[in-house]
């Protein structure tokens, strides 16, 4: 193989939401090396997971295979092992488990109603496999309950977002940080989990911007700010409401967009009112001087930009904590501009454009939602059937249904509840009652060991397709590979499923897919497919083939009912279960650099496994003596929920109190201990907080 000649494909990372452009370098059957192209958002740049993180799809671990489980196998993860699905499945045809995948989930319909089955779709998965998915749940199973995993990253942010400024993405471009003084960064950690957006920011930094970080951990990124606020993880709305306080107070208000722009000016100021920084300084644990400081910061910059991730987003205060973010670009004026607005950083290559293409149970594809009788009547002309006018639930609600027996049967198509949703002890017995599960991947994961039927899918290099960044650039992925042995396209078994579901659809190919949507979908209707493949990366808002894309929302009017953007007060909101004598410590959760979400794919990376093989958890050198223990050594973590073991790892940028976990590893699943409380908005999990007590083994 090493002599066989060497072709060039253009595509995509697989990982973050930044969206870098790459070529993969392709030998035989194998991709030997991946370089960076100079792509819009990466200008040539990638990280070590874009760099080395491709391998996985050369695993011996791939699913080649459809597979049937076998009589009386039990629905288990106990002694459960992905590289030997011969003991608990058998091989089986494609018409074989295809037919049996679909005859599972139509008997439950036709007995139990389309409401008794649900879908998750993936944010992996290019914006045809999403719309396609969700068509597939909709028209061939018969609800709305279809959710993925923005429900567990920025369900929160899209609703604030949605209800405040009209658009639930970004406002402006991460690029955008070139033309913005000052930066400021809440509850994410760019350098690990968006590093060549980090790396944009640091070259901005040393431009002259001003960077301002504020996180309960402080991270890699702070090393490059000027104010670094590392405050009380679960006060965010106590330190925002006070940054709006002072803001007010002082006069730094922007009166004129306050008055042309927005409404409900007036109850923001009336709720802030008593988040004086002397009251708010011992709350959130940042003195009353920095907190005025950063205020008068932010407000008199020219421009000013806000990013955030999950540490602002998965709470149970998760849109409260966003409604401040936009109250304060809105009270400033710092939106509508270049260097301005409001950013939050999305996680999946894909998620931004999962969720446009309808992935969502209360909105069809463009956020077009279900309960309007004219946009429903809309999609059931151009789908040829009857659509369900309500909302469907949510990935936790899916979960709690599943096991008081409401949802009877899933498709799962590239997502991992079983490793990723909350509390997991409760997620997994939730999977273990359903009747019928299929699951389509490429990885026999937690998840698929719950199926009765797996359905061997296509890895990301091995299809075309579009996906949308977190800067709203619906760009190209392309194909570079065959799927190995059996397995297959996604988009083919989705349209194999509909069919033996009794829907009867017109698609090609992927194009063809895409066609349909952009008549669904007026922002991206100017995008098509000729003009993708000619020009690589379009920004939406796109409304027809002139418009070169709109990189820079809400210039002039917001795209709400009466044009003005709406600021919406928060208040305080305790975490759902606080430290106390038995839980002493607050677990925090999240990602490493090297590893993406539940490790699936960068766990069977080469050399991202090497560099971070086993779990790990990290902790202030404080806490460390407290227990006796150092680097290295092994501790269990308990809370009400579960238990896990890990290494310790000192992290001298954490708070005594608290601990982090990386949510990854299958062998100390962080989910195990994790509260299943929900943002009552976004419905989203507060993966940032619950109480946890440290062991020494
Ligand atoms: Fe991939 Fe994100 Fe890294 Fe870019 S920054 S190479 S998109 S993981």
């Amino acid at each position: 193989a090493t002599s066989a000649p060497t072709t060039q494909v253009d595509s995509l990372c697989p990982y973050c939401g930044v969206g870098c452009q790459l070529t993969y370098h392709v030998q035989g059957e194998k991709i030997v090396r991946v370089e960076g192209r100079d792509g819009p958002a990466n200008h040539a740049r990638l990280c070590v997971k874009g760099r080395f993180g491709f391998d996985y799809i050369h695993h011996p671990e791939r699913l080649t295979r459809p597979l049937i489980r076998r009589e009386g196998k039990p629905k288990s993860l106990d002694g459960f092992d992905p590289s030997r699905p011969l003991d608990v499945f058998r091989e089986a045809s494609w018409d074989e488990a295809l037919a049996l995948a679909a005859d599972g989930l139509r008997q439950i319909r036709e007995a139990h109603g389309g409401r008794s089955l649900a879908g998750f779709g993936s944010a992996k998965g290019s914006n045809e496999e999403a719309y396609v998915f969700q068509k597939l749940v909709r028209t061939g199973f018969g609800s709305n309950n279809v959710d993925h995993c923005t429900r567990l990253c920025h369900a929160s942010s899209v609703a604030a977002l949605l209800e405040g400024v009209g658009s639930g993405a970004v406002s402006n471009p991460v690029a955008d940080v070139a033309d913005a003084d000052v930066i400021l960064i809440i509850g994410a950690n760019p350098s690990a989990n968006h590093p060549v957006a980090a790396s944009f920011i640091k070259n901005a930094v040393k431009a002259g911007k001003t960077l301002i970080m504020m996180d309960p951990r402080r991270t890699d990124l702070a090393r490059h700010a000027r104010y670094f606020l590392q405050f009380r993880p679960d006060s965010d709305v106590a330190l925002l409401n006070c940054l709006i306080h002072v803001i007010i107070d002082e006069g730094l208000v922007d009166q004129h967009f306050v008055e042309q722009r927005t409404e409900d000016f007036a109850a923001l100021r009336e709720q802030v009112a008593d988040f004086s920084p002397e009251r708010m300084a011992p709350v959130c644990g940042i003195d009353a001087d920095t907190l005025r400081t950063v205020a008068r910061c932010y407000a008199r910059a020219n421009a000013a930009m806000i990013f955030w991730g999950m540490g602002v987003s998965q709470h149970v205060h998760g849109t409260d904590n966003v409604r401040c973010l936009i109250a304060l670009a809105l009270i400033t004026g710092q939106i509508g501009r270049p260097g301005t607005g409001l950013h939050p950083l999305r996680g999946q290559n894909n998620v931004q454009g999962a969720s446009d293409a309808g992935l969502i149970p209360m909105v069809l594809p463009d956020y077009q939602r279900v309960d309007d009788p004219a946009i429903r009547a809309r999609f059931e002309a151009a789908w040829g059937c009857a659509l369900d006018p309500v909302p469907g639930l949510t990935v936790v609600e899916i979960m709690d249904a599943a096991l008081a027996g409401q949802i009877r049967g899933m498709l799962i198509m590239g997502e991992n509840p079983a490793m990723s949703d909350p509390d997991l002890n409760h997620a997994r017995q939730a999977l273990a009652s359903l009747e019928h599960l299929v699951v389509q991947d490429i990885f026999l994961t937690e998840t698929a060991a719950f199926a009765d039927v797996v359905l061997p899918a296509s890895a990301f290099p091995e299809k075309d397709g579009s996906f949308t960044n977190t800067d709203r650039r619906v760009q190209l992925g392309r194909a570079a590979l065959k799927p190995p042995g059996d397995a297959r396209q996604d988009l083919w078994i989705l349209q194999q499923l509909a069919m033996r579901m009794g829907c009867q659809w017109p698609f090609q190919d992927t194009a063809g897919v895409f066609d349909e949507m952009r008549r669904l979908m007026p922002s991206i209707a100017g995008i098509d497919w000729q003009r993708l493949l000619r020009e690589e990366s379009i920004t939406y808002p796109c409304h027809s083939a002139d418009d070169p894309g709109q990189p820079i929302l809400f210039s002039d009017d917001f795209p709400t009912s009466n044009g003005r953007a709406r600021i919406v007060p928060a208040g305080l909101v305790p975490a759902a279960e606080r430290p106390d004598t038995e839980y002493p410590l607050v677990l925090i959760t999240g990602r490493l650099l090297e590893h993406w979400h539940t490790g699936a794919m960068t766990r069977r990376a080469t050399v991202l496994d090497a560099l971070e093989p086993d779990p790990v958890v990290m902790m202030a050198p404080s806490v460390m003596a407290g227990l006796g223990v150092g680097p290295g050594d092994m501790v269990r973590l308990y809370s009400r929920r579960g238990q896990v073991e890990a290494q310790v790892r000192v992290d001298a940028g954490m708070r005594e109190g608290e601990v982090f976990l990386p949510f990854c590893y299958r062998e100390a699943a962080a989910n195990l201990l994790t509260h299943d409380a929900l943002d009552p908005w976004g419905k989203i999990p507060e993966f940032k907080y619950c109480a946890v007590q440290l062991e020494a083994l």
